[in-house]
């Protein structure tokens, strides 16, 4: 008959989902409550009811969804859900999937999500550290003033980042494409997206930046403040690490830079941003933990290498400033390894969530739902 929509349940993936930290999704009776109380859900087709019961159904195709990248993990939804069924922690669960899914290798994703695996995936940038200083002879603390290119020359930084970089570039883009493809491959469910895509695009960053709907969060209104400093110490890294390769291939002019220069300033300024950022997080989701959920492994894996990225960054910088080269060079070694697991691991770890549901808010923008 036409119309009809085959349903196909897949028992394994009901596991999974449970496995992986969805372990309430059963427990939903399809009340709605969560979908009325949601303030980020388009009066069409609303979420997360929908997607709560294709993940008690076992229906996979919900891993191409968009709208599971639309919420914002507030968790308003779990506060009033009547029957403990956490729907903002399954949507949590069902964006860690959809990340594993596009991934390649999928296998690197499903390691990032077991905690078994945390001590090889330290271990791989460490030992690449390590092997790149012995070959180059560079496995010795530096004599006379701490000047961190000493230990690790820029181009040899350069040699192990560069790639490193784009792979994970190329990953997420692989599986981005992919998933656009999906959104919009014919369904019932689906809705089409018209329009102009540079124009969109633009419009639903401005909405990015300024996190103009997270603001409409409420029980966890904070996290919306905190996620923008960490946002913005994110931006101004960016700018000092391009600023710096620069300086370095087209300029020629090699670190060390003075204290006060415009670059070091600039550096301050986001290191101080994304901790001030990410210690906040910390905090409001211990305080908020009873009500809104602890949140998983998965989301801890990232909170963590970024609070390590920062930690070691200022404490490098601290230890350089007076001169402790026994403390300095191996906490700026520290450093290139979480910087190397926050940009190597970023198409399986939740940072894939920037450029995943930057792409489902302009799908949602292009198909007139209300962004
Ligand atoms: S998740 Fe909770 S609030 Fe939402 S439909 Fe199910 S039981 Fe109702
Ligand atoms: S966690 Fe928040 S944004 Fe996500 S579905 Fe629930 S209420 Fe909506």
């Amino acid at each position: 008959m036409a119309g009809e929509i085959l349903i196909k349940p897949d028992l394994q993936f009901v596991k999974r989902v449970m496995a992986a930290g969805g372990d309430t999704v059963k427990q939903c009776y399809q009340c709605d409550t969560c979908s009325v109380v949601c303030n980020l859900t388009p009066d069409q087709k609303p979420f997360p009811r929908k997607e709560m019961l294709q993940a008690q159904w076992g229906l996979k195709e919900v891993l191409s969804d968009p709208d599971i990248w639309l919420c914002h993990q507030c968790s308003d939804c779990t506060v009033y859900c009547p029957r403990g069924a956490n729907p903002g922690e399954v949507l949590a669960v069902l964006r860690q999937m959809t990340i594993e899914k596009y991934a390649t290798p999928p296998l690197l994703a499903k390691a990032v999500g077991d905690p078994k695996f945390l001590p090889l995936l330290i271990l791989f940038p460490m030992v690449l550290l390590f092997l790149a200083l012995k070959l180059t002879g560079h496995w010795n603390i530096p004599e006379g003033t701490i000047v961190y290119s000493k230990l690790f020359p820029t181009l040899l930084v350069d040699f192990i980042f560069v790639p490193a970089f784009f792979f994970a570039v190329a990953v997420l883009a692989k599986g981005v494409m992919a998933f656009w493809q999906d959104i919009n491959a014919p369904h019932p469910w689906r809705v089409k997206v018209e329009g102009n895509l540079v124009g969109n695009l633009i419009a639903t960053l401005q909405d990015i930046i300024f996190h103009n709907r997270f603001r409409t969060c409420e029980t966890t209104y904070t996290r919306s403040t905190n996620h923008l400093f960490l946002v913005f110490g994110f931006i101004f890294l960016l700018i000092v690490t391009t600023w710096g390769f620069l300086n370095e291939w087209v300029l020629h002019n090699e670190p060390p830079y003075f204290l006060l220069s415009p670059l070091k300033l600039l550096a301050m300024a986001g290191t101080a941003s994304l901790l001030y950022g990410i210690w906040n997080i910390v905090k409001e989701r211990q305080a908020n933990a009873a009500k809104a959920g602890y949140g998983s492994y998965y989301d801890w894996f990232l909170i963590y290498v970024i609070f390590t990225v920062g930690a070691t960054g200022l404490l490098a910088w601290l230890f350089r400033l007076v001169g402790i080269r026994i403390l300095a060079y191996p906490t700026y070694f520290l450093h290139l390894t979480a910087v190397f697991m926050l940009f190597f691991y970023a198409p399986y770890t939740k940072m894939a969530h920037i450029v995943y549901r930057t792409v489902a808010m302009l799908h949602a923008r292009m198909s007139g739902r209300g962004f």
